[in-house]
């Protein structure tokens, strides 16, 4: 199943895509993308659904992000050995953890803002994993009965924040509008090898990022294994997984966002995502409305 979450931001309602292509309103079966309704059992219960007895969404929806209610957004970073190699960076020994902020998720196709004053704001496609049910002190062989399904994340990333201001690379990779997540959420039975899943992503047209999961250094179920001795993951948990090489930092010189530029990435079995750059000047955050940039 490819299911979707449609509508205004913060007020989006669960639907699923059909064999058209076409989104039908799951609100009579669930009441969200989210929580418990990624379980196995609830997933069971969608997947028996005919989609042609559901209504229609309404045409030119906004796509909102694909799971809604997101409480641990949890990212593993230098995850391919060719990323890792244009950086400089030596091959992780574990795998390295860091946090995204919840408020920073957004739609698959919602703006992408530069935050005030950045100068080094970047791309990063990659494979996110979406818990189904909680794990705690999960083995790797167990790990994937606890994954619901996967979705694109668009790892934004400002790399002033993160690598020269000191602390943790929390700071750069966490600022609103920086977690796109969409546009579906395949659930895992779709996908026969999430190892071998060909991604790709451009700016203003330009190829910049060509990559494929097989070149994970640590492959899912070590990720979910990994995370879950750290913390209880729960239902609607996101763990997005690492990127290919091609972004702007490893670039001589290198090519960060502007406003205007537009960013299109996509992963094989996953869909793909558009968003459009704009600085926080044309775009301030509205932090007086609810579920602006928050759980969107
Ligand atoms: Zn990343």
């Amino acid at each position: 199943m490819k299911l979707v979450r449609f509508g205004e931001i913060g007020r989006e309602k669960p639907g699923l895509v059909d064999d058209n292509g076409d989104i039908r309103d799951l609100s009579s079966m669930v009441a969200d993308i989210a929580g418990e309704a990624l379980g196995a059992q609830s997933l069971e219960r969608l997947s028996r659904i005919d989609p042609a007895t559901l209504p229609l969404a309404p045409s030119g929806q906004r796509i909102g992000s694909c799971v809604g209610r997101v409480g641990n957004f949890v990212a593993i970073g230098l995850n391919y050995a060719d990323h890792a190699a244009e950086t400089g960076a030596p091959i992780p020994a574990e795998p390295i953890v860091f946090n995204k902020a919840p408020s920073c998720i957004v739609g698959a196709h919602d703006d992408v803002i530069i935050p005030r004053g950045s100068q080094k704001t970047d791309w990063e496609v990659e494979l996110a994993i979406v818990i189904g049910e909680r794990a705690s002190y999960v083995g790797a062989n167990e790990a994937m009965d606890f994954v619901a399904g996967y979705c694109i994340c668009n790892d934004v990333s400002e790399r002033e924040y993160q690598l020269e201001r000191g602390g943790t690379w929390t700071k750069g990779k966490g600022c609103p509008t920086f977690g796109p997540l969409g546009p579906w959420l395949v659930t895992k039975d779709e996908i026969s090898d999430p190892h071998d899943l060909g991604m790709w992503l451009d700016v203003n047209g330009t190829r910049m990022q060509t990559g494929s999961t097989k070149t994970m250094i640590f492959n899912l179920s070590q990720i979910v294994s990994y995370v879950s001795h750290f913390m209880i993951l729960e239902p609607g948990d996101v763990i997005t997984t690492g990127t290919p090489p091609g972004v702007g930092m490893g670039m001589k010189p290198p090519r960060y966002l502007k406003s205007g530029d537009v960013i299109d990435l996509g992963i094989d079995g996953l869909g793909v995502q558009r968003q459009r750059v704009v600085a926080f000047e044309e775009h301030p955050i509205d932090t007086s409305r609810p579920g602006h940039g928050r759980h969107a």
